[in-house]
């Protein structure tokens, strides 16, 4: 098995801020698996959130040998040695998730869906994300937005309520709240949370720092609408303390390492009773569409990563009126746009 990568800069429409920060120019890595003839795709995009950069990516991968292996559908050994290389570098490691996982479908000539046993029709509605900004911004982009049902706002700073009335004076769709750990007592989380839910807001994710579990619990007591994790749902190991802390988790594939433990994060959620939203970062159609296919299996998707930039590099999982459609490709079902505009 050969495993190559290349650096590639996503460029984002509008630029993007959250309560952490902005970006003009996201980084990810395209990595390619070849095998008996096969190439399956992958991607890394690396976020400072979780001390990674294009050049930990790089170097994780320099330390990648899969010389030993010479069957690609050993994943489970792959992946585990994979894993447990260094800590961390989750990004850089679910690049290599993704591409074995798309060698394998493409080996078997089927999508990862069929091969595990979903109904492509089942997908979810994905939201579409408004980043913190001028609210003459905002505004422009909720009408751009026009064509996507479900909105996630992002708020997290000093005058989230003037961001959600703008968009509230111009659409009555639903709104998904994101807070980014950007408000930091829990108090001032409750006030702003039941105003919110006077807004006809669905959901909040992630209202107070990672750090402060037993705040969130507290905060969980004291309003309606569900409470999801997301920075504090990084990987498996995560999940038994968020039980009776939050009313449900958001996976990233680039936080979890790839498809192998999504799979098992969704599977011990639901286990725990816990709602499943399925997330990204801005994102080639590579890992959104490798996203997707797990998505049957999700309440919520926001796999939207692909359409806040101009120049996807691949095309793959298409979202019509909003809703996530999934092809009949082997694999991740994405193609490169250059073997595309060859033909
Ligand atoms: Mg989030």
């Amino acid at each position: 098995m050969k495993l190559t990568w290349k650096y590639f800069g996503l460029e984002l429409i509008h630029t993007f801020t959250i309560a952490r920060g902005s970006e003009v120019i996201d980084p990810c890595i395209i990595v390619e698996l070849e095998h008996d003839g096969v190439i399956g795709y992958g991607e890394a995009a690396p976020t400072g959130r979780y001390g990674e950069t294009k050049d930990t990516v790089i170097d994780f991968l320099k330390s990648v040998n899969l010389a030993p292996f010479k069957d690609p559908f050993l994943s489970e050994d792959i992946l585990a040695c994979v894993d447990a290389l260094a800590p961390g570098n989750t990004s850089a490691k679910t690049a290599v998730d993704l591409a074995l996982h798309d060698w394998i479908g493409k080996k078997l000539g089927v999508p990862l869906w069929k091969l595990w046993g979903l109904d492509k029709e089942k997908t979810p509605f994905t939201s579409f994300t408004i980043g913190i900004d001028k609210l003459e911004v905002i505004e422009q982009k909720v009408r751009e937005a026009e064509i996507y049902p479900i909105l996630k706002v992002k708020v997290g700073v000093p005058n989230d309520e003037e961001i959600i009335k703008t968009i509230r004076k111009i659409t009555d769709k639903v709104i998904r709240v994101d807070a980014n750990e950007g408000w930091t007592w829990k108090e001032m989380a409750r006030d702003k949370i039941l105003w919110l839910e006077e807004q006809g807001v669905e959901f909040i994710e992630q209202p107070l720092p990672a750090s402060d579990l037993d705040g969130t619990a507290w905060l969980r007591e004291q309003v309606h609408m569900p409470v999801l994790a997301d920075e504090n749902a990084i990987r498996l190991h995560d999940l038994p303390r968020l039980h009776g802390v939050f009313d449900g988790i958001n996976i990233k594939l680039m936080k979890c390492t790839g498809l192998r433990e999504a799979l098992r994060m969704i599977h011990t959620a639901k286990a725990m009773d816990m709602k499943i939203m399925l997330g990204c970062m801005i994102e080639s159609s590579v890992a959104i569409s490798a996203a997707a296919q797990l998505s049957p299996l999700v309440d919520y998707a926001d796999l939207d990563g692909n359409i806040l930039i101009r120049n996807d590099p691949f095309v793959g999982v298409k979202v019509a009126g909003g809703k996530l459609m999934l092809n009949d490709e082997p694999g991740l079902g994405v193609k490169r746009m250059s073997e595309i505009s060859n033909r």
